[in-house]
């Protein structure tokens, strides 16, 4: 326990993403988070693995036709690159909808090695077990990590449109605090990288969906583009984490910058995933001097 900062600071404003490189794989994590608080947060890019062509080259999803097999070692790569158990990685169906599953011990590991053993029907996860790392797929809709540090509590969102419009955040957010009885005030949260408004231009009946919903916050709809991660943005303040607490990627369209992520837009839709992955570190392991590990 000596490692953790005193509960009487509070002060995250160092714990912002910065783009790392180890073993020729490029991931956004906060090193000030896991150094302080051992707790992990990254979000992958396609640098790194052994993906061929369409899939290259750290592809991370099994759904998407990649060799089976070569998936699983580029997350035992990425793993070993993190010190996480590739075999206790837990994964979501995610189906686009807005339901939340608490990781416990009986369904730990769950999609670790096969799509079919995924958590059903859900596109969100929580979990305080240690150990137990968080695992979501993208490539456009946006991957949104929450952590309460003092408890050690951590939360991950797929929120693409259907999610964000059905309230995936605000869930994920709500779970955490009926789950652990956390205030979202002692919250930080992380938006990874995802297709931008200056990209997503979506149909006349979508932007109209969203102009009702979000009705305030019609500036992020004009042109016939949906901004998600600003909606997420919006979101999670809405829900009570401070604007000084929500950081994300710079520089993050993965359509804009499809030599460094997977779009499903910008690939034409035949592409690999990169991941979100969060976990809470075993504090008796917990190497404070160690760089990405
Ligand atoms: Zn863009």
């Amino acid at each position: 326990m000596g490692y953790l900062r005193g509960d009487k600071n509070d002060d995250y404003s160092d714990y912002g993403l910065t783009l790392e490189t180890a073993d020729e794989t490029s991931l956004y994590t906060s090193k000030a988070l896991r150094a302080e608080r051992g707790i992990l947060v990254a979000f992958t890019t396609r640098e790194g693995g052994y993906s061929r062509t369409p899939y290259d080259s750290l592809n991370l999803a099994l759904h998407v036709g990649d060799d089976h097999a070569v998936v699983i070692q580029n997350r035992e790569a990425l793993c070993v690159l993190l010190g996480l158990d590739a075999s206790r990685m837990t994964c979501a169906e995610q189906v686009h909808e807005n339901k939340v599953a608490v990781v416990n011990e009986s369904i730990a590991g769950s999609g670790a090695v096969s799509l079919g053993g995924a958590v059903r029907g859900a596109d969100a996860l929580v979990t305080n077990l240690e150990a137990v790392p968080l695992a979501l797929f993208f490539a456009d809709c946006v991957p949104v990590v929450i952590v309460e540090p003092r408890h050690r509590i951590i939360g991950m969102a797929h929120a693409g449109w259907r999610g964000v419009h059905a309230d995936i955040v605000e869930n994920t957010i709500n779970r955490m605090v009926e789950d652990r009885a956390v205030e979202p005030a002692d919250m930080i949260a992380f938006i990874g990288p995802s297709i931008g408004g200056c990209c997503y231009r979506v149909g006349e009946d979508l932007i109209k969906k969203f102009a009702e919903k979000f009705s305030d916050k019609e500036h992020r709809l004009h042109g016939g583009k949906l901004d998600l991660p600003a909606l997420v943005y919006y979101q999670l303040e809405k829900a009570g984490i401070e604007r000084a607490r929500i950081f994300s990627c710079e520089d993050s369209c993965t359509s804009c910058r499809n030599e460094l992520f997977f779009s499903y837009r910008g690939d034409g839709g035949v592409t690999g995933r990169q991941a979100a992955i969060a976990a809470v570190l075993p504090l008796k392991d917990f190497d404070p001097t160690s760089d990405l590990r």
